[in-house]
């Protein structure tokens, strides 16, 4: 932006202004995308792929705090987790619908923030913005994102398709982005108590990045690509290993047994997990935000997967009597829940 632009404020732009200020410089690379920004409504052209569409609404309050989220990060976040979701399809993440609500309190300069985070996320990511839509808000800020992406037919993997014996695989180590979450959190109240004291979040790197700048796995996707099969079922995981495992064997009417001593979590993490009195376990079963992938293999395609560093196998599915179990170090069977887990002799 040149330096007479930086006078300008929202309202002087306006709304159109705003956005054609915001989009001016976006480009589209992808071949399926035909009209962008710009028009009533985008024009995309998928010849021949199945189409996958999913959208996040995140609130100011709710699902992120500015007291120490920052614009860009938020942005980029935004983007991300729904890119998340289509590659929990298997899909190929490709346009996306940016809609953004704010208060009279944002400046441009912060606006510009979020947008220059929604445009990396873009750009690591290969995605084109093709629409979206700006307005003041009463309340706080709303972000939300629509994703859109392609799959050849017979390529997409649903949650439902997971069978008995197959192999449970998740990618990188979870429990990372809660441990972020608790350490910002208790940083929020002693600044509140004490506003001059600057928040100590040094040597914290790892888990602050897992919680505010997240990536999604599009390398596993091009993995399973290079590697030519598939999973059996899929799903990225958003709510904690506990919870979104859960949501597997439930649509595919199956058991599972995992083991806690396979689950993988980052040194980083263990190191945050002491510090507060967590099990680490705990965080990475119920923590979420963790946007790893969380996917069913058969037992034939171990072969292609067992040296890959960042996939990790933790149990195997089961038939429903089952239950769905985690072993523990200790060798109990405990009952995974969607909140919380306890033991199977309880
Ligand atoms: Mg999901």
């Amino acid at each position: 932006m040149s330096e007479s632009d930086k006078n300008y404020n929202i309202s002087d732009l306006g709304e159109f202004g705003l956005i054609e200020h915001l989009t001016k410089n976006i480009q589209l690379n992808r071949k399926s995308s035909i009209k962008g920004v710009g028009d009533d409504s985008a024009v995309l052209d998928f010849s021949g792929k199945q189409t996958l569409v999913t959208n996040d609404l995140l609130l100011e309050g709710i699902h992120f705090d500015l007291m120490y989220t920052p614009l860009k990060h938020l942005g980029y976040k935004a983007v991300v987790v729904n890119i998340s979701d289509v590659l929990a399809m298997n899909g190929i993440p490709t346009q996306i619908i940016v809609s953004i609500g704010f208060s009279s309190r944002f400046g441009l300069n912060y606006i510009e923030e979020l947008y220059e985070g929604i445009r990396l996320a873009c750009e690591k990511y290969q995605v084109d913005i093709v629409g979206g839509d700006i307005s003041s808000s009463l309340t706080g800020m709303t972000i939300s994102v629509t994703a859109i992406g392609q799959a050849e037919p017979g390529k997409i993997v649903y949650r439902n398709t997971a069978q008995v014996n197959d192999i449970i695989c998740t990618t990188g180590d979870l429990g990372g982005a809660y441990m972020g979450l608790q350490l910002l959190e208790r940083e929020k109240e002693v600044f509140k108590s004490k506003p001059g004291v600057q928040p100590d979040l040094q040597g914290y790197d790892y888990i602050l990045e897992r919680q505010l700048k997240p990536e999604a796995r599009a390398d596993t996707i091009r993995f399973f690509e290079e590697k030519e099969f598939k999973p059996s079922a899929m799903i990225d995981i958003s709510d904690g290993l506990a919870s979104d495992l859960l949501h597997l064997c439930h649509q595919s009417d199956l058991g599972c047994k995992i083991f806690q001593d396979k689950i993988p979590i980052d040194k980083n993490t263990q190191k945050m997990c002491e510090e507060f009195d967590i099990e680490s376990t705990t965080a990475a079963l119920n923590g979420g935000d963790d946007h790893e992938l969380l996917f069913t293999i058969s037992t034939g395609d171990y072969e292609k997967i067992k040296d890959e560093e960042e996939i990790q196998p933790i149990g195997h599915m089961t038939s429903p009597d089952f239950g769905c179990y985690m072993i523990s170090t200790s060798e109990h069977e405990i009952k995974l829940q969607a909140q919380g887990w306890r033991s199977k002799e309880e």
